[in-house]
């Protein structure tokens, strides 16, 4: 496959922009370096890029677009609200509407606030639960990434992982050590880490099911225990749902079918992000009436935002999860990708190469690996050669991955059965040369 327009372009592109990129997970460094592939455009499941080749997209932009690229019915509420104004600066009644439908999906969000990413979300939810607990110390998990604000960036999956950087440089110690990191799906580190710390822990911080190590589902009391344990300290639990929400059902983790005892599993405030926006810039939080009567104007907690809530992207973020709405969405998602999944493993066994798949409904990720993969560490335990191989493998076949081991495949609304099969195709052949490889 000829890509020697993205050589010049990122070549160009290094000279100008730090390391070529907008942001270091678009970058091939953990893949075996190389240029990225620069887009031309995306249409529905489909990128082309600069050369004028063809791929099947499974990063969705690692997550909003799961409706597909340029979705008519997106893109015709873009186009009108940009006709309208795109930034006015003062209310409007788009975000009346976008509150409700979130707070209708969201039961524990009384009160919603919008802003412009995952990052501002989740940094304001932090500032929240401390303004009202008057406590400082957050607890994550390992390998949960949280954006990248000050405080979350340790141990922070995705992201920084795939770069081998487990903490970012500066972050001043001060601020490093008001956060404690405990093991995904473990209760008994988290009780310890209560026991020694709680009487000053602010919040309980969790991806409530993992997107940033692979998909990974908590076990089950995990999320019970972590809310029961949480509460009894005095802390309050923030779902980080800036992956999750909307992405394998209509709603958040505290309504998901796959997990029980909804009202033991809520959470004191959430953070939101990706697909609420259409895939324009957003982020929102939202929490009990309580909890969210601290944030400014109403309380002390200070949070602002010039561009937030602009028409556009509550446009964007209203007309996409129309769509995620109509009855049949979400089921035609998870059909395919039982579909694609079970033909990926048959062909990675066919071709002895280790392989487990974590699928959670329409989303799923590849760990080279013969281990069941439930925590950071038998993440981090993959065969990452493997990975980068299999990635350029499946780029040169037209199939376009995230280019990280941690990172998930997004199927969208637009995949077909034909793509799935394509897909499949091209796995089978990619683990056939890895297998000659060795
Ligand atoms: N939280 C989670 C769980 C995420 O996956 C991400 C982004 N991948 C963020 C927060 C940060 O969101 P943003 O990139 O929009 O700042």
């Amino acid at each position: 496959m000829n890509r020697s327009k993205s050589e010049q372009y990122y070549a160009e592109a290094l000279e100008h922009i730090v390391g070529g990129v907008n942001s270091p997970s678009r970058s091939f460094k953990a893949v075996g370096g190389g240029a990225p592939v620069f887009m031309k455009r995306g249409q529905g499941a489909y990128f082309y890029d600069e050369d004028d080749n063809k791929y099947i997209d499974y990063l969705a932009a690692y997550g909003p677009i799961i409706t597909g690229h340029a979705h008519p019915h997106i893109t015709k509420a873009i186009t009108e609200a940009a006709s309208n104004g795109t930034l006015l600066g003062t209310p409007t009644v788009l975000e009346i509407k976008l509150a409700k439908m979130l707070k209708e999906a969201i039961p524990s969000m009384d009160k919603v606030r919008f802003v412009n990413s995952g990052t501002e979300a989740v940094m304001t939810t932090i500032r929240v639960a401390r303004a009202y607990t008057k406590r400082n110390k957050i607890i994550k998990f390992a390998g949960n990434y949280h954006g990248h604000s000050d405080l979350v960036l340790v141990a922070a999956g995705s992201g920084p992982s795939t770069l081998g950087i487990p903490d970012s440089a500066g972050i001043p110690a001060s601020i490093a050590q008001e956060v404690i990191t405990v093991p995904y799906n473990d209760l008994s580190g988290l009780e310890e880490a209560l026991q020694k710390w709680g009487h000053d822990v602010a919040a309980v911080m969790v991806e409530p099911i993992v997107g940033n190590f692979g998909m990974v589902m908590p076990k089950p009391g995990f999320l019970e225990g972590l809310c029961k344990l949480a509460h009894d300290h005095g802390a309050l639990v923030i779902y980080d749902e800036v992956i999750t929400a909307f992405r394998f059902h209509y709603g958040s983790t505290q309504t998901y079918a796959g997990l029980d005892n909804h009202d033991l599993i809520k959470p004191d405030l959430t953070a939101l992000g990706k697909i609420i926006g259409g895939g324009l810039p957003i982020g929102a939080y939202g929490g009990s009436k309580e909890v969210m009567e601290q944030v400014a104007p109403l309380g002390p907690a200070y949070q602002a935002g010039t561009m937030a809530g602009n028409p556009a992207s509550i446009s964007a973020g209203i007309a996409c999860l129309e769509v995620l709405s109509q009855p049949g969405v979400y089921e035609e998602m998870e059909r395919l990708t039982i579909k694609l999944t079970e033909g990926i493993q048959a062909a990675a066994d066919r071709h002895g190469i280790p392989l487990t798949i974590n699928r959670v409904r329409g989303s799923f990720s590849t760990h080279f690996c013969d281990h069941p993969v439930t925590d950071y560490e038998e993440a981090q335990d993959t065969d990452g050669e493997a990975f980068a191989s299999f990635f350029q493998h499946m780029l040169n076949r037209g199939v376009h991955l995230a280019p990280s081991k941690y990172e998930a495949w997004f199927l969208t609304t637009e995949h077909t059965d034909a793509d799935i099969e394509a897909t499949i195709e091209a796995a089978d052949s990619s683990f056939e040369a890895m297998a000659k490889e060795k």
